[in-house]
């Protein structure tokens, strides 16, 4: 149809100026709904638009990784009964309950541990506790694409499995079960498994406990260069 605009006949002159507008328009369309649709697809399939690479622990230091959860962890329902002595704070995803006590735990877990944030507040961690919990550097943070779930932890596994590498690995959360158990079990590197209660999150008890299991892997790591599992 194009070609017969040349000799006369019916179709679209290519040279009147209007005639290209219809492939520029189609070529418009496509460039512009081309990344809609791919997004719509990834959308539709439960997965995030954009593959970020998954991190991992960026150096083998001589400090065991600590995987640590927020919720249930360091922040607290307000509206939980007996809660030990804290505050009330705008953070995160709304009102959430800081304990007194979170600053100074988290701290001395830093001294001893490579901490890593292993939640669904994924970035908002950093902007939201680091002041708060008197952390100089951000930590590094792992994010879960669109399969964080409240009230349950197994969809960090994967995650964490592929960050901690070879290295000793502790996990601080509310929501263990036995899937949590098998994979810490399987790993041939020092992994243990802190689980805490959601209405009174972490606990003088939980870091003595992170603090010796700490000081056992480098001791053991050193002693015969074959680190034991605990
Ligand atoms: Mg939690």
């Amino acid at each position: 149809v194009l070609g017969d605009a040349r000799n006369g006949g019916p179709g679209v002159d290519l040279d009147d100026g209007l005639g290209a507008a219809p492939e520029a328009l189609l070529l418009l369309t496509l460039v512009l709904l081309g990344p809609l649709a791919a997004i719509a697809f990834a959308l539709r399939h439960n997965a995030p638009p954009v593959t970020a690479p998954v991190p991992v622990a960026s150096s083998n230091g001589d400090r065991p990784l600590l995987f640590l959860d927020i919720d249930g962890v360091i922040a607290l329902s307000p509206w939980s009964p007996d809660l030990p002595p804290g505050r009330v704070y705008t953070l995160g995803y709304g009102l959430t309950y800081v304990p007194d006590a979170a600053r100074e735990l988290v701290g001395r877990l830093a001294s001893r541990f490579e901490l890593v944030w292993a939640s669904g507040w994924e970035h908002q961690a950093n902007s939201g506790l680091l002041t708060l919990l008197g952390l100089d550097d951000e930590l590094p943070v792992l994010t879960f694409g669109n399969k964080a779930r409240h009230g349950s932890s197994d969809w960090k596994i994967d995650r964490i499995d592929r960050y901690a590498r070879s290295r000793p690995a502790a996990w601080v959360d509310d929501h263990f079960d036995r899937r949590h158990v098998h994979w810490a079990s399987d790993r041939p590197e020092p992994t243990l498994l802190i689980p805490v209660d959601p209405r009174a999150g972490i606990s003088e008890e939980h870091v003595e406990r992170l603090l010796e299991w700490a000081a056992s892997t480098t001791r053991t790591a050193t002693s015969d260069g074959t680190p034991s599992r605990s």
